[in-house]
């Protein structure tokens, strides 16, 4: 188990920033991830007190703190009404209440985990990662840049009018998913996050996908099989490449006859 011999608290973003160049220091999130590691931390950035713990709607946009839990994202009454229930469906499988409860938004995202829920589900909304220096970036270009001495501020999921759904499946309950999709649907766009592969999410966006409500289950099939084509998929103690490939087609179907009718694959 990981140990902190001190952690410093600071007054505002720019002191924890400034803190976080000396590599002898980590941010804090929640401390659910970084505690099943066996490191020596000499000094832990604490960012509690500085009011990142909330989540802020308006008409555009949510804006959700860094230090906000999991469960806080999962149970927002504006996030759940605008989505559906999607990001609820793609958090309620990590572990439990409790640990959710812990594991912040800002750990999730910063940490670009392969098997995150948490990645693939915002991968496929309007969401941008801001960061204290580096400004504000869209998920899809974060979850690729390398992991730097910046502060993840907040995450900001965009009101654009998607209609999204979330799919995944474990070997066991409270297991890291051994394959995650999450689709999405604004007019004529179809966009695809899918994560877990082992690798970490990735998303695609078709703007000629062809589909539409009623689209037929032929149509859904084929557009699903193109979009899992987009991904690589491999192997390790939970599933073989061969298997995730064939449920992300599976789940992809899924979600995309949920959103856009069609009998039940
Ligand atoms: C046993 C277990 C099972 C899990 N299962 C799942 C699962 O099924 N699905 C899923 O999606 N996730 C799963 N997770 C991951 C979990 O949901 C969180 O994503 C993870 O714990 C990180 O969140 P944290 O708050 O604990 O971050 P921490 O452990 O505190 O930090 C993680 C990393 O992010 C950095 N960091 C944190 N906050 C910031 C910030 N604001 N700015 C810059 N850097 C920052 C830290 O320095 C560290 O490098 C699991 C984790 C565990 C331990």
């Amino acid at each position: 188990m990981a140990s902190i011999e001190k952690v410093v608290r600071p007054c505002s973003l720019e002191e924890a920033y400034v803190l976080n160049q000396e590599r002898s220091r980590v941010v804090l999130g929640g401390f659910m991830w970084m505690k099943m590691g066996n490191r020596n931390i000499a000094e832990a950035i604490d960012l509690s007190g500085l009011g990142l713990d909330t989540i802020e709607e308006s008409g555009e946009e949510f804006r959700i703190g860094s230090m906000c839990s999991l469960r806080s994202l999962e149970l927002h009454e504006g996030i759940d009404k605008e989505f559906g229930g999607f990001v609820r469906d793609a958090l309620h499988h990590i572990v439990g209440v409790q640990f959710r409860n812990g594991a912040t938004v800002g750990g999730s995202v910063y940490g670009r985990f392969g098997f995150s829920d948490v990645l693939t589900c915002l991968m496929a909304l309007d969401t941008y990662a801001e960061l204290y220096k580096g400004g504000i970036v869209p998920l899809k270009e974060f979850a690729q840049m390398k992991p730097d001495t910046d502060i993840l501020v907040r995450v900001i999921i965009k009101k654009d009018g998607r209609k999204a759904s979330y799919q995944s499946q474990r070997n066991t309950r409270t297991d890291f998913p051994v394959i995650a999709a999450a689709v999405a649907v604004k007019g004529d766009t179809v966009y695809v996050a899918v994560g877990a592969r082992p690798s970490k999410a990735g998303l695609v966006e078709s703007t000629d996908s062809g589909l539409g409500q009623g689209s037929t289950n032929e149509e859904i099939s084929k557009f699903s099989d193109w979009a899992r084509d987009q991904f690589t998929y491999g192997s390790d103690m939970r599933a073989g490449g061969d298997y995730r490939k064939h449920l992300a087609s599976v789940y992809i179907r899924r979600g995309l006859t949920e959103l856009l009718g069609g009998e039940k694959a």
